[in-house]
């Protein structure tokens, strides 16, 4: 084998993204403006969502997605989100950026919310839900969406790992209050760092603008190609953030939208060759997803008795899965929550994410397939 093998790695639609940056760096304008506009617009029409906003990241437009609704519903800090221990830290920091109270709820087997722990977990103060889709999967969303609407519950999808998932050939995130996308470096559309946020309510959305902005009421784009109006006079209305995106970011994007169903394709042929490679061994068992035909599949996730042997025994083959992710609830912010999730906290312990990216070839597949049935064998 030549080389490391690791659990992601961004392959870049290099010659049109250069072109695309340098359409950028010949007009003059890198910031917000220009590309970031397209590339909002192409986003809204490739997810047929109606309202998408580029943001520097996703865990800025994770805060916003809960601080608008709060300033705009008038939430206290009594307000509880009910969320999931098994994410990226983001997820729930945002809960307290936005000056609200988090409620963690167990997951399954798929290491998505169980609907029945959501439940468990409202009371009167409950504002708000978020469902994270783990690498791709949209395990019991419809009945998160039900349990949300049945109970008035705001829903915020982080579809950090959702690039182009569809449920019945329709993108994620319709019908759902706001849906954040990331596109940072080693998600399903890499930029370096970026992300878009989708509000059903037209409302909301001029609001992210708004705030996005640092609460400027209209951006310097506009202004300037509003000619004969006062370019230079602007208010500000209330006190907002730096979280928009810039035009290289968006640049980039577009070049790896182009590419994004054939990448996300080819990530689902790898699972299937794992799949085939790995059915019928007892001690691996691979996290299905609910609508395998159309994830994103950003993770391709097994659960192993003996984790940290195995992963430590699998570097000996230079090979370099991930884990996806550690209980957040034993991080010190969330410690008080510790133990309160059962589930995710014995899965976080088995999980491995194995190497799944558009440099990895089906050699490797099998060579990582081998590797790990061997390891896992060692000990059972
Ligand atoms: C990567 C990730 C984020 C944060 O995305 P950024 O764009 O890096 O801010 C949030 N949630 C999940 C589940 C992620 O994987």
């Amino acid at each position: 084998m030549q080389g490391p093998i690791n659990v992601l790695r961004p392959i870049f639609n290099k010659d049109r993204a250069i072109e695309l940056i340098s359409e950028c760096l010949e007009s003059g304008w890198t910031g917000m403006g220009n590309k970031t506009y397209e590339f909002e617009k192409a986003w809204s029409d490739y997810t047929n969502l109606p309202h998408s906003h580029f943001l520097s990241s996703n865990t800025v437009g994770l805060h916003l997605a809960l601080e608008i609704p709060k300033r705009a519903l008038g939430w206290d800090q009594e307000s509880q989100v009910i969320t999931t221990p098994i994410t990226f830290v983001s997820t729930n920091h945002s809960i307290l950026q936005a000056g609200l109270t988090p409620v963690f709820a167990d997951v399954d087997s798929s290491l998505c919310l169980d609907p029945q722990s959501v439940r468990e977990r409202i009371t009167q103060n409950t504002r708000a839900v978020i469902y994270v889709g783990i690498g791709g999967n949209t395990q019991n969303l419809d009945e998160i969406e039900d349990i949300c609407r049945e109970n008035n519950l705001f829903l915020v999808l982080d579809a950090a790992h959702m690039a182009g998932s569809r449920i019945d050939r329709r993108h994620v995130g319709h019908g759902i209050d706001v849906t954040v996308f990331s596109f940072q470096a080693v998600k399903n559309l890499p930029t370096a760092d970026s992300g878009m946020i989708c509000f059903k309510s037209e409302e909301y959305d001029k609001y992210a603008r708004k705030l996005s902005w640092l609460g400027i009421d209209k951006d310097t784009f506009q202004r300037s190609s509003n000619k004969g109006s006062y370019k230079w006079e602007y208010d500000i209305d209330e006190l907002g953030y730096k979280y928009h995106g810039n035009s290289i970011m968006a640049a980039i994007a577009l070049a790896q939208l182009e590419a994004l169903d054939k990448d996300n394709s080819y990530r689902r042929s790898i699972y299937d060759r794992y799949h085939n490679n790995l059915s019928g061994r007892l001690n691996v068992k691979l996290i299905a997803h609910a609508n395998p035909s159309e994830s994103s599949r950003h993770l391709i996730q097994c659960v192993v008795p003996n984790r940290d042997e195995v992963l430590l025994a699998l570097h000996e083959y230079q090979i370099y899965p991930g884990v996806h992710y550690k209980d957040n609830t034993e991080f010190k912010p969330y410690k008080q929550w510790h133990g309160s999730c059962p589930n995710a906290h014995s899965l976080s312990h088995k999980i491995i994410s194995l190497p799944c990216h558009l440099g990895l070839n089906f050699n490797e597949v099998d060579f990582v397939s081998e590797s790990l049935v061997k390891t896992v064998e060692r000990w059972s």
